[in-house]
């Protein structure tokens, strides 16, 4: 019974966990030390297997990630609820020559840019649209959020099934928060929340490093008008560009927002 109530409390703690700034309730059970070093490893890997580019294009994407690092590094460290958070990142930013219209962030704040993509960031406001959704990602945890999706869609109910049996509260609030209706549905809803999330953060974060976060406008419209843009991870989830152009809109102009205006 001591062994039960333990892992009870051992599995809230690790499974309650809120997202910064917005506050959104997260299921995070793989352990962070395992992501990291995951994250580190399969970076390293497809920096052997990709060609990176070393020319003025790579200087403004280090710089531009390099300057909303800074920027999100000095907000965390100002908030004693997310101070803890901030060594965990080793911030690095690669350009991959690649036609793919792309960009993405593991764990920990390993990104890389597709060459494919600059094609709609050609000032440093745009490509700060970029490198703060990504670095958005990464600050939101949301790789380790997926993995304890899939770690639950996958053995949870056999593993937990004995938490759920003992804790009926535990077993509803994890059920709803991590299945839903479906597993599938809710790891779409998942995703689609964590686009949005990472639009949000990334508005925030562009905004605290001095950049203009009406340029996301100006870069959602210029990929939006362009078929060849798709598929690519920011649209393979989200609802619409219409749709995230409006929240955007709606968002800069809160006073919410203004708060994070330098
Ligand atoms: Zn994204």
């Amino acid at each position: 019974m001591k062994k039960l109530a333990l892992s009870l409390i051992l599995f809230s703690m690790l499974a309650c966990s809120k997202a910064p700034i917005t506050g959104r309730t997260q299921i995070l059970i793989v352990p962070k030390y395992e992501v990291l070093q995951q994250s580190s490893l399969q970076y390293e890997e497809v920096k052997k297997e990709s060609k990176i580019i070393n020319n003025q294009d790579s200087v403004k994407v280090k710089k531009v990630g390099n300057n909303i690092a800074k920027a999100v590094d000095t907000f965390l460290r100002s908030d004693p609820a997310y101070a803890g958070m901030a060594d965990d990142y080793n911030w690095e930013f690669n350009l991959i020559e690649s036609e793919e219209v792309n960009a993405w962030c593991m764990p920990g704040g390993k990104v890389a840019v597709y060459t494919g993509i600059l094609k709609y960031a050609k000032d440093e406001d745009r490509l700060a649209v970029i490198m703060g959704h990504e670095i958005a990602h990464a600050v939101a945890d949301h790789g380790r959020e997926r993995m304890s999706q899939e770690l639950i869609k996958n053995y949870g109910t056999a593993t937990l099934s004995t938490l759920f049996n003992q804790n009926p509260t535990l077993a509803t609030n994890v059920f709803f928060q991590a299945y839903g209706i479906s597993s599938e549905l809710v790891t779409l809803k998942y995703s689609r929340d964590h686009e949005k999330e990472a639009d949000k953060l990334g508005l925030i974060f562009m905004a605290m490093a001095g950049y203009n976060p009406n340029a996301s406008i100006e870069f959602w419209e210029s990929m939006a008008a362009d078929k060849e843009a798709e598929p690519l991870e920011f649209f393979s989830t989200h609802p619409n560009s219409a749709t995230r152009i409006q929240l955007l809109k709606e968002y800069i102009a809160s006073p919410e927002f203004s708060k994070y205006l330098r």
